[in-house]
């Protein structure tokens, strides 16, 4: 599927100094600098930062705090574009040893979109990871970047292998959508290692271990059910490969990386040209009667990404990434960054301003939640600053879907009040101390398979 560009240059480029969690970059330019596009303008000594690159050529107006659209103010690179192509000479960085390939990851500024830079997740200090996974379950995404679905799944397999080659990791495994029989189609049939591959569904205890034995392949395709979440990574990790994800953890305590599909593109296209992560696909959800695919320039305001498709009604809200999990805007002129997925416009009428009334004890929350958790009590003992006793019945464990919310006919921000609990725990402790086993799908406390 050919997608829209966006090819008109905003009045200025915004560039986040910090596109993801960890270090902020020090800028490697100041103002009336001439820039390139894809020149190196900011970079970190820091291990847990990636490097960030100008995505259009132009002068340095600015370097100051500007609107994120995590909802904070990041120190960022104001450019104001001029109309030429101008950009650095880029070089391939192909057949390259390990430890060079992960620095190149760092240097080309390559970050998974849930906040992490790519090389500290293939390489977290103090940990060995021997499994990479590429969840490749959001296909929209994927008709937005790939020219041909055949493009997609051989792309996609080069980069497992070289995010497999930085995290020294032995196996590997794409993870689709059980209902995008497009992808599927896509991998079934091509070959590794001279065997066919044969997509594999994930049920029940035939997780991708189960499939590295029986195709005897250590890269193998399987399918799962789309899991909706802004913190799903140990839920994901727990359902792919059976390993349970200590509350607290990660995926990489487990030995596990979990990588996105943009990540994976943004490194296929460095190792093949040298071009670093500058540009990105986002949906745009709300300016038509249908999803929108727009491939736009890191640092283009989000104003300029809905006047491009001449929306001229009245907006109620902009959101970033999602409407359930993601963070309404104060402002049209927060950038697109590297953790863009989505822009969500509202007419005033479709935002939801209903006032939360008393629960009725339906249980639909309980009936939707992923991980089996009680979100009606979640919700009260927030509430009540109950947050110890919300421990207890695995607040933490929560994936942040907002399932149960989206459900509950008396309108109670039952995702709101579990966040604000979470961050409460957060913030009291320092080590959260060790918690009893529970039945619940993940953070058994076991920590191991
Ligand atoms: S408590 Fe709500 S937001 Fe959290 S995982 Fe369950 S349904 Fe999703
Ligand atoms: S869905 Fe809402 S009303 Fe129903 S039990 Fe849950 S919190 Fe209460």
């Amino acid at each position: 599927m050919e997608i829209k560009k966006l090819d008109t240059l905003p009045e200025k480029i915004i560039i986040p100094l910090r596109q993801h969690r960890g270090a902020v970059c020090e800028p490697l330019v100041k103002k009336g600098d001439r820039v390139l596009i894809g020149q190196k303008i900011g970079e970190s000594a820091e291990y847990q930062s990636s490097a960030v690159h100008s995505s259009v050529c132009g002068e340095v107006i600015a370097i100051e705090e500007a609107a994120h659209p995590d909802g904070n103010k990041v120190m960022s690179v104001i450019i104001q574009p001029e109309d030429s192509n101008e950009s650095v000479a880029f070089s391939a960085c192909k057949d390259v040893k390990p430890d060079q390939l992960a620095k190149f990851i760092k240097e080309s500024g390559i970050v998974e979109h849930y906040g992490i830079p790519t090389h500290t997740v293939l390489r977290p200090k103090g940990k060995k990871i021997d499994t990479v996974l590429i969840n490749a379950t959001s296909s929209e995404w994927i008709g937005g970047t790939f020219k041909t679905p055949g493009d997609y799944a051989s792309q996609m397999l080069d980069a497992l292998k070289l995010l497999m080659k930085a995290a020294g990791a032995k196996k590997g495994a794409i993870v689709l959508r059980t209902d995008d029989k497009e992808s599927i189609d896509a991998f079934e049939g091509i070959e590794v290692n001279k065997k066919k591959l044969k997509v594999a569904p994930l049920i029940g205890s035939r997780n991708v271990g189960y499939y590295f034995n029986e195709q005897n392949s250590d890269i193998v395709i399987v399918s799962q059910e789309r899991i909706f979440g802004k913190k799903i990574l140990n839920f994901f990790t727990y359902r792919v490969t059976g390993r349970k994800v200590k509350i607290g953890c990660d995926p990489t305590d487990v030995g596990v990386a979990v990588c996105g599909i943009k990540s994976a593109k943004a490194l296929y296209d460095a190792v093949q040209t040298g071009v670093p992560f500058y540009d990105t696909v986002v949906s745009v959800e709300g300016v038509s009667n249908k999803m929108e695919y727009i491939l736009v320039r890191i640092g283009t305001p989000f104003k300029d990404v809905i006047d491009s498709y001449g929306y001229t009604g009245a907006i109620g809200k902009i959101i970033a990434n999602g409407v359930r999990t993601g963070v309404a805007q104060y402002t049209d002129q927060v950038p697109v960054t590297k953790g863009t997925t989505r822009i969500t416009i509202q007419k005033p009428e479709e935002v939801i301003r209903d006032e939360a009334i008393e629960c009725i004890h339906c249980a639909r929350c309980v009936d939707v939640c992923p991980v089996e958790l009680i979100p009606s009590r979640l919700a009260v003992m927030a509430d009540q600053g109950r947050f110890d006793e919300s421990r207890q019945i695995h607040v933490e464990n929560c994936i942040e879907c907002g399932d149960c919310a989206a459900v509950c006919p008396s309108k109670i921000p039952i995702l709101q009040l579990i966040r604000y609990a979470k961050d409460a725990i957060e913030m009291a402790y320092e080590d959260l101390p060790e918690k009893e086993s529970s039945n619940l799908k993940v953070g058994c406390g076991c920590g191991g398979e």
